[in-house]
């Protein structure tokens, strides 16, 4: 579904200088002086189906990583395509293409508007699709009442709790239904029984449904639930891809052995 080659992003005054160091060896703090080298030589597949999840702490990259699959923010080089389509260098209105027929994104703070209800903030993805309101208020409302928010259609999202702004956020992109789900710490707000509840309703999307989804977490527990696979992003650079069971069992560095550790 997704195809990522040798892919960079910095942040800072000569991003393509960076580069070239880091391709001939250099490490992050000696290209410092060119920028921030926040993604570095990323290459990966995501398969059709599969859940993907990215993992790391805080600072690792993967926020940037993400938002280079949905287009955002240029790719300081490298490749990405999307079902064959390279995005990188494409011209905004080609992404907007892209991104409505393919790709939602769940942002880790919720992105909502505040002066729409929560009915059409949950609509708002079916809304840039060009769908009907009627078919697209339907649509959301049967989503917001598998999230858990039936009876809050008609509010504004500051009358709601955080956590449940972040699940207004998830039925607009499951409402959307496009075949790939991109999902930045999206679960991070939820208190953890509702936080189980929506893994376990993901899990149900790809099984049923057949979503590619990437998810992005710092978290080992809900990596190890829901990846297929997971990548283990450290300083920039995926430092180990595998299997939950690889993870665990065969850590390919002491960096991974000590996050998994603390597994439950
Ligand atoms: P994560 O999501 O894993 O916490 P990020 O992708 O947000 O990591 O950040 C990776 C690195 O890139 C960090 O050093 C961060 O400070 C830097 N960074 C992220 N966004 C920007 C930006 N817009 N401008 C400059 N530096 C950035
Ligand atoms: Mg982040």
């Amino acid at each position: 579904a997704l195809s990522v080659g040798h892919a960079y992003k910095v942040f800072g005054r000569r991003p393509k200088e960076a580069v070239k160091r880091l391709r001939n060896g250099a490490s992050r703090d000696e290209v410092r002086p060119f920028g921030t080298a926040a993604v570095i030589d990323a290459s990966f597949d995501v398969n059709v189906g599969e859940i993907f999840v990215v993992m790391g702490l805080s600072g690792s990259g993967k926020s940037t990583l993400i938002r280079m699959l949905n287009g955002l923010g240029e790719t300081t080089d490298g490749s990405i395509t999307v079902f064959g389509h390279e995005i990188v260098g494409m011209s905004d209105a080609e992404l907007r293409e892209v991104r409505r027929e393919r790709m939602s994104m769940v942002f880790q703070h919720f992105a909502l508007f505040p002066h729409r209800s929560v009915l059409d903030n949950a609509a708002y993805g079916l809304e840039v699709q060009g769908v009907g309101l009627e078919e697209r208020r339907t649509r959301a409302r049967s989503w917001l009442e598998r999230v858990g928010l039936k009876g809050w259609e008609d509010s504004l999202p500051g009358e709601l709790s955080g956590g449940m702004q972040q699940r207004v956020g998830l039925a607009r992109a499951f409402a959307a239904d496009t075949e790939i789900l991109l999902m930045d710490e999206a679960f991070s707000a939820l208190d953890p029984l509702i936080r189980r509840e929506m893994q376990e309703l993901l899990v149900e999307l790809q099984q049923e449904l057949g979503k590619t989804i990437v998810f992005i977490t710092h978290d080992l527990n809900e990596a190890m639930f829901l990846g297929d696979r997971i990548a283990v992003m450290r300083d920039g650079r995926i430092v180990q891809l595998g299997t939950p069971n690889d993870i665990l069992t065969d850590p390919a560095n002491d960096y991974v052995a000590q996050f998994v550790q603390d597994v439950d």
